[in-house]
């Protein structure tokens, strides 16, 4: 079964995107944990996680995808912003422990100009500071478009920041096709060696969610423009093989299009009819 859903706004609870996400024929969703900009989170409600788990499994939904402020950097050369994004990551990872057995996704960050390898230690020492061995939620680093200076762009510093990551079993990658496409990975014409290159480096055990988007721009433009199911450059053909090849059977797919609720609907429904598994 395609596991399938939209990011959602988190502003009136669990619950309520459950309900919103079925609402739309999604099995799962993904949503900010706070607002990006002012980093403010409303008070835990603890009767809202119980009420979710317990209405998200009586409808057989998926894992979900909670994502950290993208505003955050954890590998800024500023001390302050290095220690804001600490403080931000350890609360959502505690609060995340109410709805257990998720995933916590977050863009690396910008090294600026110190460079990818002093930006790539400070990503390592915030994960091995915010990750405990006995967590749910399982931490998600997000493939990155390039934009600037920032990390993640290849798989290479995916794997760098893994294999220095002493929580083994609670890290994993999130790969957004638009970013993927727009840092130079060819997925419309070479999907399976993409795949290749992800389990040569990294290892597609890792692999566990996906940012199903468009782009607005071409192949190695750096840009992190999403743009709609198939009207992008990736185009629907591509995004539909995306979704059928076998390294992504079962993983969620989320889409982050420029959409309201009804156009994700139209999207869902879209994608559905383009999925070839059961
Ligand atoms: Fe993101
Ligand atoms: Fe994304
Ligand atoms: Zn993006």
């Amino acid at each position: 079964m395609l596991t399938l859903g939209c990011h959602l706004s988190a502003s009136k609870g669990f619950l309520h995107m459950g309900k919103e996400a079925v609402s739309i024929g999604a099995n799962t969703f993904q949503f900010f944990t706070r607002n990006p900009r002012g980093f403010k989170s409303k008070e835990l409600d603890v009767g809202d996680c119980d009420a979710f788990v317990e209405y998200w499994k009586s409808v057989g939904g998926g894992k979900i995808v909670a994502h950290a402020p993208y505003t955050l950097n954890a590998c800024s050369a500023d001390e302050k912003t290095r220690e804001l994004a600490f403080m931000i990551m350890s609360d959502d990872l505690a609060r995340l422990e109410y709805v257990p057995g998720n995933y916590y996704n977050f863009h690396p960050g910008s090294h600026v100009k110190q460079g990818v390898e002093i930006g790539t230690d400070y990503i390592v020492d915030l994960l091995n500071r915010i990750m405990k061995p006995e967590q749910k939620t399982t931490v998600l680093l997000e493939t990155m478009a390039g934009k600037g200076s920032e990390i993640g762009r290849t798989f290479e510093e995916l794997k760098a920041i893994i294999d220095r990551v002493e929580c083994k079993e609670k890290i994993g990658v999130c790969m957004d096709t638009c970013h993927i496409f727009d840092g130079g990975y060819d997925i419309v014409n070479d999907l399976d060696k993409v795949f290749e290159e992800f389990d040569n480096i990294i290892g597609l055990d890792r692999l566990c969610a996906v940012h199903l988007n468009d782009s607005k721009n071409p192949i190695g433009s750096h840009k992190d423009r999403h743009e709609c199911i198939g009207k992008g450059n990736i185009g629907l053909d591509a995004l539909a093989r995306f979704i059928n090849h076998s390294a992504v059977r079962g993983l969620p797919v989320v889409l982050e299009t420029p959409n309201e609720l009804e156009g994700y609907k139209q999207e869902i429904d879209l994608l559905k009819g383009l999925y070839e598994g059961e």
